[in-house]
């Protein structure tokens, strides 16, 4: 293994393996197929590229997506590696030129889109060449049930038929254990070892908010905690992702959106752009993330909530990949809840698939309401035994949430539903509860009800609360026939007898920020001269990326920049210390970064 770590070192200016990087390449290394499930960030990549270029022959590669692809192979080639890429999106004589090279045995590594791996001539070429190893990136793609379903991944089983003896290792960062299951039964793995490793995202601080006004909001977070940075907007609709996107574009902050609306030239120029330039806002609705593997994504705010916790920490996992600090944020309220609770009820699809919504949408729903770590809470719900309570980077750990007896106001909520006949909206019913004679309360004469007017004590904001935790809670649901109708539920009767009390979170009054510099890793508070050092190590790295038309972060990541300033090298040997310094690197830009550092 010591030659793996020396590939480790040399290639890629790595100290020391993460996780279960070493257990799986010597595995794959000793010939035998494995199955990594690693999270977002994880490393996974390096699991099969090492052993690429320890054993003999070129290692087929399958990714789902083009531009995840491209990437990769422009990382490998500035490490000095070997690799290309064969997809459609290649020229035919470009791709004729990469077949005879591969023939020739010119790479180490080639990535393949699935349905030109499939296909007859390439199988054919491929084996009349010596194969190191067979990767299959994405793993999840298989499953019929995920929502990045291909159905050409449930054809690579051939690689097992056709190449019995080429070991093949396939990733996901995808936990549940039903899919888990079925690449394993897909891809014929059932002899393959497991490599499991924790899914925590210690670097990134989970913060969920009651939405207010989501538009100030999510500006104020991007001031307060991420001015200057990449990150990533969720929005349910393609409508919203160009509101928000101009929004935050008239208050400085460069934004830009993306939707399977949009063409796909001006998807990819969006894409493109936000990968390879530094501190762009992308405003998208899910069909944005998978594949992106942009390392410094800052924060992944959320506007609108996911339907499931599968989603919402698949999409905040794109965050901080880097292992620098970084933020998951979102706003979440009454609307969210109804409009989810909905979109589930009016679906066409089996009650069975429904049940399932469901049950997912409520394990969503309380993560939002929960009064305890979210963290924990999120490891838990992914089967991962937790051994703290606290971890000390999420919203409820940090600013703790009181709980308050809120019994009283409950009844009365619930008394207000019943009393109106169970077939109104919050809106009125806070109307009710505050005593507005709007023309609606007056018209349904429910000015002269006995809840009228009968919760003037709290404001407008207080209600919606109430309202939207007690859904969370199963107190009250919504009914499938009208719109955003409220209905009493079983469990809503032992409170309205006074059997039970309930006591609710009350959101903190003032959102307290994290500070920038709180966020900042192992990124201390940098005096000017450091500052200045920085920001021209960044100009340089900007400068070099555009001339070899790839992101900045592919020559050096955030970290090594940061390694750079403190460090302060000043001979080669030096240099080869710091993170993400390999040889190749070093022969290439080492003599410009010691006379950038020389004058500073
Ligand atoms: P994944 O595919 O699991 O999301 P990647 O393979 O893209 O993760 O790795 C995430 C980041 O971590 C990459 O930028 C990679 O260069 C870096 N990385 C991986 N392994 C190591 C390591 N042993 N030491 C330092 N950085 C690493
Ligand atoms: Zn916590």
């Amino acid at each position: 293994m010591s030659h793996a770590l020396n590939i480790l070192k040399e290639v890629f200016g790595y100290p020391a393996f993460r996780g279960q990087q070493a257990n799986v390449i010597e595995h794959l290394v000793d010939g035998k197929d494995c199955l990594v499930l690693m999270p977002t960030g994880g490393g996974k990549s390096l699991c099969y590229q090492i052993p690429a270029l320890m054993r003999k022959g070129v290692a087929i590669v399958v990714s789902p997506l083009i531009s995840l692809m491209q990437n990769q192979v422009a990382a490998l080639n500035e490490a000095g590696v070997d690799a290309a890429v064969l997809n459609s999106a290649l020229p035919v004589e470009e791709a004729q030129i990469v077949e005879q090279k591969l023939l020739a045995g010119y790479y180490d590594l080639l990535y393949v889109a699935p349905e030109r791996l499939l296909t007859k001539r390439f199988l054919d070429l491929i084996a009349q060449i010596p194969l190191a190893l067979f990767a299959i990136d994405e793993a999840h793609c298989v499953s019929q049930w995920g929502h990045d379903f291909r159905p050409e991944y449930r054809q690579l089983n051939v690689l097992h038929t056709r190449f019995p003896e080429v070991p093949r290792i396939a990733l996901t960062a995808t936990a549940d254990a039903v899919t888990r299951e079925e690449i394993i039964e897909r891809l014929v793995l059932h002899d393959a070892e497991i490599f499991l490793s924790s899914f925590d995202r210690p670097n990134i601080n989970y913060q969920i908010v009651d939405k207010i006004n989501s538009k100030q909001q999510l500006l104020s977070f991007i001031q307060h905690e991420h001015l200057h940075d990449a990150g990533i907007v969720y929005c349910l609709s393609r409508k919203k992702t160009e509101d928000i996107a101009a929004w935050l574009n008239t208050h400085g902050i460069t934004a830009l959106p993306y939707h399977a609306g949009m063409s796909p030239h001006q998807r990819a120029l969006n894409q493109e752009k936000f990968l390879r330039e530094e501190s762009i806002v992308m405003v998208a609705t899910v069909a944005f993330g998978m594949g992106i593997d942009k390392p410094d994504v800052r924060f992944v705010a959320h506007l609108d909530m996911p339907k499931s916790i599968e989603g919402y920490y698949q999409e905040t996992g794109r965050a901080g990949r880097d292992g620098q600090k970084a933020s998951a944020w979102m706003v979440y309220g009454l609307n969210d809840v109804i409009q989810q609770r909905r979109m589930i009820e009016e679906s066409e699809a089996q009650t069975q698939f429904k049940q399932i919504a469901t049950k997912k949408l409520e394990a969503m729903l309380a993560l939002c309401e929960t009064n305890s770590c979210r963290r924990a809470y999120l490891l838990d719900y992914f089967g991962e035994p937790v051994a703290f309570t606290a971890c000390g980077n999420c919203d409820i750990c940090l600013n703790p949430p009181d709980s308050w007896d809120a019994t009283i106001a409950v009844q009365k909520a619930l008394s207000c539903v019943y009393r109106t006949g169970q077939q109104f909206g919050a809106g009125h019913l806070i109307d009710i509860l505050r005593g507005n004679q709007t023309i609606r309360v007056v018209d349904w004469e429910h000015d002269r009800i006995s809840t009228f007017g009968i919760g003037k004590d709290l404001p407008v904001k207080g209600w919606r609360a109430i309202f939207r935790q007690l859904i969370a809670l199963g107190l009250l649901t919504t009914d499938s026939d009208s719109y955003g109708a409220l209905c009493l539920t079983e469990a809503s009767r032992a409170v309205l007898k006074g059997q039970k009390k309930i006591f609710l979170r009350q959101q903190p009054e003032h959102k307290k920020y994290l500070h920038k510099k709180q966020l900042a890793n192992d990124c201390p508070i940098l005096d000017q001269g450091a500052q200045q050092l920085l920001d021209q190590l960044r100009n340089w790295r900007t400068e070099t990326a555009r001339k070899h038309g790839v992101p900045a972060y592919v020559i050096f990541h955030d970290t090594t920049l940061m390694e750079l300033v403190r460090m302060n090298p000043q001979t080669k040997d030096e240099l080869l210390r710091v993170t993400g310094v390999g040889a190749h690197k070093l022969d290439k830009y080492g003599d410009h970064l010691i006379e950038i550092l020389r004058i500073a």
